[in-house]
């Protein structure tokens, strides 16, 4: 299993991309959150949309879920041998189309819903693809909205947008090899984000198999990667950059 960055920025990153990883399994994909950023970042790994068989909606802000509708016209337009398969908690699936009905509902053919352009797989606590099961977590992002992480054991957890749990990494460390965590890097508190103070109270070794990602693009060049590299102990995300996991 192969997990790969499509993006890393935060909701404003002109440059990176917004967050976003694409997972390769066996003779199947799957990716957590679809920006439109991700078009050309597939693009740069070979891929079309239309590669894409799977996609998991960790929540609805915009950065997460802008290039749905282009996903679903692409498919429409150039059609994969099956529709792509969207994973979605269950809590956000109405909300979700609303947001997107706006483009696809309405179509020279007639009207639209969302299962014509996906197998819509709405999702209570855990799915599975290609004998991996993935857990829903519920992240503390935004109070009243839904929003999750996912747990993928032995090999990550995924925390989607999140303010700091800490005792929910403690809990989880020890049966997961990488910890992919969201973190804004600046020095102001987000109180919807986690910042790099927060992540650096974290225990030594939680720390040292934690990637962030959702960052500013204030990192992009490659020596201030290396700088904050040598005197920190989490790791950065980049673009296109590439995780594999084996089974034991
Ligand atoms: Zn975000
Ligand atoms: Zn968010």
């Amino acid at each position: 299993m192969k997990l790969t960055f499509l993006g890393c920025g935060d909701g404003f990153s002109v440059l990176q991309g917004h967050n976003s990883a694409l997972i390769q399994l066996d003779r199947t994909n799957l990716a957590i959150d679809f920006p439109e950023s991700n078009h050309l970042s597939l693009h740069q790994l070979g891929m079309k949309l239309n590669d894409v068989r799977n996609i998991f909606i960790t929540h609805l802000h915009e950065d997460h879920i802008n290039g749905l509708q282009k996903l679903a016209l692409f498919h429409r337009v150039y059609p994969a041998a099956q529709k792509p398969r969207l994973f979605v908690p269950t809590g956000l699936v109405d909300d979700l189309w609303q947001c997107l009905r706006h483009g696809l509902e309405l179509t020279t053919r007639g009207k639209r819903v969302l299962e014509d352009y996906f197998e819509v797989v709405p999702v209570e606590t855990c799915f599975e693809i290609a004998g991996v099961e993935f857990e829903l977590v519920k992240t503390l992002h935004v109070p009243g909205m839904l929003s999750y992480g996912l747990l993928c054991k032995p090999y990550f957890y995924f925390s989607g947008d999140t303010v700091l749990d800490a005792a929910y990494l403690q809990s989880i460390s020890g049966s997961v090899e990488r910890i992919f965590y969201e973190c804004h890097m600046q020095d102001d508190v987000l109180p919807s984000h986690t910042s790099l103070e927060e992540i650096k109270s974290l225990p030594a070794d939680i720390q040292k198999k934690s990637v962030l990602m959702h960052y500013v693009d204030d990192y992009l060049e490659g020596k201030a990667r290396e700088k904050f590299h040598s005197r920190e102990l989490p790791r950065l995300a980049e673009p296109l950059a590439s995780y594999h996991f084996t089974k034991e």
